[in-house]
């Protein structure tokens, strides 16, 4: 368990959310002896994090997606390292189930495209598809093999890494930022924090903090069942997942179904825009399960145990926000990524910490730079707060700036 205490020393970096990606940036940062406070008004790795399937997918869609995804598989390998049943890691594989022949030509491209890109996959005919898999319903086409994706239990690894992040100095305080301002942030409680640099990686909830930030919520439904082990052996994802993922608007499901390491099987998963009640609906669940079943009809026997939604932030290129920007002097963004960011988290952290300490990072940052958008290249118009400095030309490291006393902590 971590230790909860009031910051002594001035801040570097203040990360807004404890997810997957704040909890992330926290570890990256710390690791390069950055003094780090992550902002957390709820469950650490209890927002979208709880929420998301923990599919490490490689998602090609385009070569920013493939760049992105298929670094931070890489990273999660590491992290994971020896010791998969502490992360609830499975390298279950994926396999990309093509119902007829037009999918089975995209799933042909599909592995064009990952072997040339060194990721190791293999194309199956129908025979070799119900060898691996036989709860899937007799016609199909075939599929795709990708030996390298697996699984992970999100909420868990964003607590392993903000233990991590805290094993070299971070702390977690408990509060709900207001207002972020110029090198700091007001809390509810009225309190100003401040610090050289802010990441914003409140998920869904980073619009309410910066609202021209170009983010559309998409909600979505997992359900889970009761135990069977060996139901499935790979992460089982039509083809027309990717159809149903980039829609830009209406509602759809697609088939999506996951061997979790306990024997349960996770069922997803849906999209809806704009919707931010999170209530369960009775009837997407239940076309979820009529599609799912379509695909695995053994499905229908076995027992549902709970159902539950999340909030995706999507934003309109696909592309997650990875970098400064310009609303506000010393703000950082890591948020926007969708249905990939447990994937995506730890690459998204490298670079973010890379750009903010000066490193070269693995991978080239711009395709995921905020200033892709008009409307968050503006300069901020409000006068810096609290005397601190411009960061303009200035390596904001440079800027001293110190907590303010009197903060609620938990
Ligand atoms: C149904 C579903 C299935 C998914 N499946 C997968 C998958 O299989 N694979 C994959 O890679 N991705 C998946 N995702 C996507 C993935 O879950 C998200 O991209 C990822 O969890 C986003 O993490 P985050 O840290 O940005 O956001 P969150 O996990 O939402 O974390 C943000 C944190 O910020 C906190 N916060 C917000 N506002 C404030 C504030 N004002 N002050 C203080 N704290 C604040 C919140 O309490 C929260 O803890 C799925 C998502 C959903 C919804």
């Amino acid at each position: 368990m971590m230790t909860v205490r009031a910051p002594r020393q001035p801040i570097d970096v203040i990360v807004i959310g404890a997810g997957i990606i704040g909890t992330a940036c926290a570890e990256a940062l710390a690791a390069r002896g950055r003094r780090v406070t992550v902002i957390e008004h709820d469950t650490v790795g209890g927002g979208a994090t709880a929420a998301g399937m923990g599919h490490l997918v490689v998602m090609d869609d385009n070569a920013a997606e493939l760049a992105l995804s298929s670094y931070s598989l890489g990273l999660w390998k590491e992290l994971v390292g020896d010791a998969p049943q502490r992360h609830e890691y499975s390298r279950c594989g994926t396999i990309w189930v093509a119902a007829d022949e037009e999918e089975r030509a995209a799933a042909a491209a599909k592995a064009e495209l990952l072997h040339a890109h060194g990721l190791a996959c293999e194309l199956l005919d129908a025979a070799a598809l119900y060898r691996r898999e036989p709860q899937l319903r007799p016609g199909l086409a075939g599929g795709l093999l990708v030996r390298g994706d697996g699984l992970v239990y999100p909420p868990k690894n964003a607590r392993i890494l903000l233990e991590r992040a805290h094993r070299d100095g971070a702390l977690l305080m408990r509060g709900r930022v207001r207002a972020i301002e110029d090198h700091g942030v007001l809390l509810e409680d009225g309190t100003r924090l401040q610090a050289a640099h802010v990441v914003l990686a409140a998920g869904a909830a980073s619009a309410a903090l910066l609202p021209q930030l170009p983010l559309q919520a998409k909600k979505g439904h997992v359900i889970i069942t009761d135990r069977y082990p060996g139901f499935i052996q790979h992460q089982l994802v039509e083809l027309g997942y990717i159809k149903s993922a980039h829609a830009a608007s209406g509602d759809s499901v697609a088939f999506n179904l996951q061997p979790r390491p306990t024997g349960q099987i996770l069922i997803g998963s849906s999209r809806q825009f704009d919707s931010t009640d999170t209530a369960v609906e009775p009837a997407m669940m239940a076309r979820m399960l009529k599609h799912a079943i379509g695909y695995a009809p053994a499905l229908a026997q076995l027992n549902v145990l709970r159902c539950w939604t999340g909030l995706r932030a999507a934003t309109p290129d696909g592309l997650p926000l990875i970098g400064p920007c310009a609303a506000r002097r010393g703000l950082w963004l890591a948020t926007g990524h969708e249905g990939l960011g447990i994937t995506t988290s730890l690459a998204t952290a490298q670079l973010l910490a890379a750009q903010i300490v000066g490193e070269n990072a693995a991978i080239a940052h711009d395709p995921y730079l905020p200033a892709r958008f008009a409307q968050l290249r503006a300069a901020p118009e409000a006068p810096l707060h609290h005397g601190a400095r411009a960061a303009s030309g200035t390596p904001a490291d440079d800027v001293q700036l110190s907590a303010s006393a009197g903060m609620a902590l938990l």
